[in-house]
């Protein structure tokens, strides 16, 4: 295709021309992620001994797997309930090892490329960019959730301040949203969704929260009663960089973005890095792992912020909640050991209640109890960094599902998994407003 012409200023006139001329031959050109995902399988299994974890561990290793649950391969051990997603050139060999092995297995997603573009409205046209009608059952861009907090920070100035604490590695701002009735001396709840960036449920939760209490709080007395006691601090997206690779790059990044001076890989895992039993039992050293700690604790200034703005404020703040995905669990501290926390039958009663107000939605199951015992032991994590930190209720949040769509949760179930979560938030929250139990 002569394209480019000999002569600069000819060619530069037909150069837009040429490129929607190219743009429309490309056989692919309207898939995401630029196809890279076709043909990609997520796999589960579950190893029904320790001889059967062990060879599937190897393999997953050799195969270079992208491990979905649980975070590390370190974890998989007999009766681990276990996703991988493999890529399309490897799928083959996993398969054939598993069939001649002899292990169970389930194909859980047979094409990565198909169910990401069928659950998503990314590629067709809709009107993402007007605020009035912003639309909460999609997920949004960076740059379209940071608009919608400059938005709402003009046209609900009586409710809603908006201000950074800091920078990402990458420079970009890390906007918080203070919500609240204003008054002097409040206690306050910290909500923190997207630490891990392919985890888009969480920030769409984190702005469906603040929909709701803007939308409710003059018609539900227990919202009311919520912003007028207490402020909301909300990270819509703690990961700011890796959220936004998500989008352009690789829709399966999980940590930071930062680089590493003796490795290639880039990135760390923002829930291994807090300064508690820092890149102990749970992390990795490793800067290529998912859950690599980082060179040292707060390393990563995303983190640091975060950690520094809890301290200033930890007087005020009585509970921490962060949002991730998926497993359907709520947990609380803690995670780096097992053992009981102080304060074990307020939290207990708490989780409890809210686990029941978010069943009583859609019938939808939460598991709840220590991180360490629900889920696996885990260092470095904020949770147990903001529990040790003063703050006397600390949880994470595990969203929808247990798998079956996996972090690809499609954008029609956005309504219904903030539905329910936020019952299971008003629950807690108001939880706090009283005198435990
Ligand atoms: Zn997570």
């Amino acid at each position: 295709m002569k394209c480019l012409g000999k002569r600069r200023g000819q060619a530069a006139a037909f150069l837009p021309l040429c490129w929607l001329f190219l743009k429309i031959l490309q056989p692919g050109h309207s898939h995401l992620y630029n196809n890279r995902y076709a043909g990609d399988k997520v796999i589960r299994f579950i190893p029904k001994t320790e001889e059967e974890a062990y060879a599937l561990k190897k393999i997953s290793y050799q195969l270079k797997v992208d491990l979905w649950q649980p975070s590390s391969i370190s974890y998989v051990s007999e009766g681990t309930v276990t996703d991988v997603h493999i890529p399309q050139n490897g799928s083959r060999a996993l398969l054939a090892f598993l069939q001649e092995a002899n292990i169970q297995y389930k194909v859980l997603i047979e094409d990565l490329q198909k169910t990401l573009e069928k659950g998503s409205s990314l590629h067709t046209q809709r009107n993402r960019r007007s605020l009035s009608g912003y639309n909460y059952e999609v997920y949004h861009s960076l740059e379209e959730i940071q608009n919608w907090m400059h938005h709402l920070n003009k046209t609900h100035s009586g409710l809603i301040h908006m201000f950074s604490i800091g920078r990402s590695y990458e420079g970009r701002s890390l906007f918080i949203l203070k919500l609240g009735r204003r008054s002097r001396l409040k206690r306050a709840v910290w909500i923190d969704c997207g630490i891990h960036a392919r985890e888009w449920i969480g920030p769409a939760f984190c702005q469906w929260f603040v929909k709701e209490a803007l939308l409710t709080y003059k018609s539900d007395p227990a919202m009311r009663k919520m912003l007028t006691h207490l402020y909301f601090y909300i990270m819509p997206v703690f990961n700011v960089d890796g959220y936004h690779f998500s989008w352009t790059n690789d829709r399966f990044w999980r940590k930071t973005r930062s680089r590493n001076s003796r490795f290639r890989c880039r990135g760390v895992d923002a829930n291994r890095n807090w300064k508690v039993k820092w890149c102990d039992e749970g992390a990795s050293m490793h800067p290529c792992d998912d859950t690599y700690c980082g060179p040292f604790p707060e390393s990563e200034p995303e983190v640091k912020a975060v950690a520094n703005f809890l301290r200033k404020h930890r007087k005020h703040i009585r509970a921490y909640l962060s949002f991730h995905a998926y497993a359907q669990m709520l947990l609380y501290p803690y995670s780096y050991k097992y053992a009981t926390i102080p304060n074990f039958s307020c939290v207990e009663s708490a989780a409890y209640k809210a686990v029941n107000a978010l069943q009583s939605v859609y019938g939808v199951r939460y598991r709840y109890g220590p991180a360490s015992t629900t889920l696996y032991v885990s260092s470095g994590s904020s949770m147990d960094w903001a529990y040790k930190n003063g703050i006397p209720y600390a949880f994470a949040f595990e969203l929808r599902d247990t798998g079956y769509f996996g972090f690809l949760l499609p954008e029609m179930l956005i309504k219904p998994t903030c539905t329910e979560t936020m019952l299971a938030v008003k629950n807690i929250t108001m939880h706090l407003l009283k005198k435990c139990p």
